[in-house]
């Protein structure tokens, strides 16, 4: 095998969100020689495997349930006709046309500025890539490492072979599995759990914790476990989980929290038990970094991207800080940027925290949500239930409940915490007005349609606006009927 040497500006590892989006800003911000090295195939998490083709079962989880609903509304009682085979060939031809228009932007690389191959550290400033065609000797003035982050499946687990299903597989099914033991409720878990129960896989969510994923405080906590519990058979606070593959699948068991023994026989199990940055092909110790007792970086600057003292900037995933889209995007951006600058960095601001659950109710958390010692002090608390919301009540989605945070002290708004009607529009909106610092009742003196969710949010802002005497006065329309 050959060993050639490549001399570059910023060498980038990982074609994912963040890898694709550093190499942009790398190239605007003054880098000449951008080397891109990915060692997997193109097309990116998100897209492959990721929030895009889990989004589309959940879209036609949402059309079975929509139907299962519609005799509420007075129109003929129906159970849908679930064709596995054609749900999955929708996901499939849906998710590759995401793919190709993510492999068309690549191919759009000039072929000297991309490497196949898995990258890793030899120096503090070089790397070594193992091509088909042999090792490639890379130097670079900065490196990006965005490398992403795979499945964690604990070792036990290993054994089922193709019985076990991971986020990454389970998209290739040919067909909806008959039965599943979802291993993790976590969003991936309760996501993609709560889309087959839905589609007619009997399917059991089995979580060893005991808290529901993205919310803080105790009384959302308590709503969410109540309300999907009652929506899916979701069992939390289980142990001593074992799994044998059997003739036609496998046999699971477990103990609940009220201490009975359960067992099933399954046709897939779907390990959700997390994913982990992508680390240890990377021999970080060889680049000088100094790594804590899980292999990460110490000394990681988010507002940076940089590792101290180094020419490393971290972007995506593999920060393990925020593994969502748009903050691998954003983080890919400012490490980009970074790099072409190097050694002149610059600091840049960080967006609101905000991280969406596509579930049924959707659940989602927006900036900064306090502790129960911090509510009674600087803070203050809205809330609005959904159960009688008129908007809510009219499109038969009044379940859950939203809290909204302000601070006592000036009125703006903090964060939020919601379960509810397509909270993913509500979220947004919160995201914004914290980004522009909006207070309370700046909040309130904006237009309401009526009737629509968002008087649900005004609801919980007339709340705050009373308890931290900032509120205007009530406008008319204020006084619409459900609101
Ligand atoms: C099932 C699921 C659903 C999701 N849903 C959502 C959602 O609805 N909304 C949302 O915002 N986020 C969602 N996410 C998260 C989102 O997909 C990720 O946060 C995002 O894709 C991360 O992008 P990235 O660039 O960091 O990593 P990736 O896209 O994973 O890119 C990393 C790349 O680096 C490559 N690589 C790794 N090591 C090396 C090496 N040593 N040498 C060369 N190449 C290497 C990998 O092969 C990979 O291609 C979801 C994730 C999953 C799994």
């Amino acid at each position: 095998m050959s060993t050639t040497s490549l001399e570059v500006d910023v060498a980038i590892i990982g074609a994912g969100t963040a890898g694709l989006v550093a190499r942009r800003q790398a190239l605007t911000h003054g880098a000449k020689r951008v080397l891109l090295i990915e060692g997997a195939v193109h097309g990116t998490t998100c897209a492959r495997v990721g929030c895009m083709p889990s989004k589309l079962l959940i879209a036609a989880a949402e059309a079975a349930a929509a139907i299962r609903d519609a005799s509420i509304f007075g129109i003929a009682p129906n159970q849908p006709q679930i064709d596995g085979a054609a749900v999955m060939a929708r996901v499939q031809r849906e998710r590759d046309g995401f793919v190709s228009s993510v492999l068309e932007s690549v191919g759009k690389i000039p072929e000297q500025d991309r490497l196949h191959g898995w990258a890793r550290f030899v120096g503090p400033t070089q790397l070594e890539v193992a091509t088909t065609a042999g090792s490639v000797q890379v130097a670079a003035r900065a490196i990006v490492v965005a490398a992403g982050s795979a499945p964690h499946v604990p070792t036990p687990l290993r054994e089922l072979g193709e019985r076990l299903l991971t986020s990454d597989t389970i998209f290739e099914l040919p067909t909806l599995p008959r039965s599943i033991a979802v291993l993790g409720a976590g969003a991936i878990g309760l996501e993609l759990g709560q889309a087959l129960a839905q589609l007619g896989v009997a399917t059991t969510i089995l979580g060893n914790g005991t808290r529901m994923p993205l919310l803080k405080s105790q009384c959302m906590q308590s709503e969410a476990r109540t309300l999907f519990e009652h929506r899916v058979d979701l069992q939390l606070g289980i142990r001593e989980f074992a799994a044998v593959p059997v003739a036609d699948g496998v046999r699971v068991s477990w103990t609940r929290a009220d201490d009975q023994r359960r067992e099933a026989t399954v046709e897939y199990v779907l390990a959700a038990t997390g994913r982990r940055p992508q680390l240890a092909r990377l021999d970080l110790h060889r680049a000088n970094v100094e790594l804590d007792e899980r292999g990460r970086p110490r000394g990681f600057d988010n507002r940076t991207m940089r590792i101290t003292d180094t020419a490393i900037f971290f972007a995506g995933d593999i920060t393990g800080e925020r593994p969502v889209l748009h903050e691998a995007a954003a983080e890919g951006r400012i490490a980009g940027i970074n790099a072409a600058r190097y050694p002149d960095v610059r600091a840049h601001v960080r967006h609101v925290p905000l991280a969406i659950m596509f579930t049924d109710p959707n659940m989602a958390v927006v900036g900064t949500i306090p502790g129960p010692e911090g509510e009674g002090e600087a803070w203050d608390v809205g809330e609005v239930d959904w159960s009688d919301q008129g908007r809510a009540t009219i499109i038969h989605q009044n379940h859950g409940r939203a809290r909204i945070y302000a601070n006592r002290a000036c009125g703006t708004i903090l964060g939020a915490e919601l379960i509810g009607p397509r909270v993913e529009h509500l979220a947004h909106l919160l995201a914004w007005a914290i980004e522009l610092r909006t207070t309370v009742p700046q909040a309130l003196a904006m237009p309401y349609y009526h009737p629509v969710v968002e008087e649900g949010l005004r609801t919980a802002l007339q709340q705050l606006g009373r308890k931290i005497e900032m509120a205007p006065k009530p406008h008319p329309l204020d006084c619409g009927p459900g609101t």
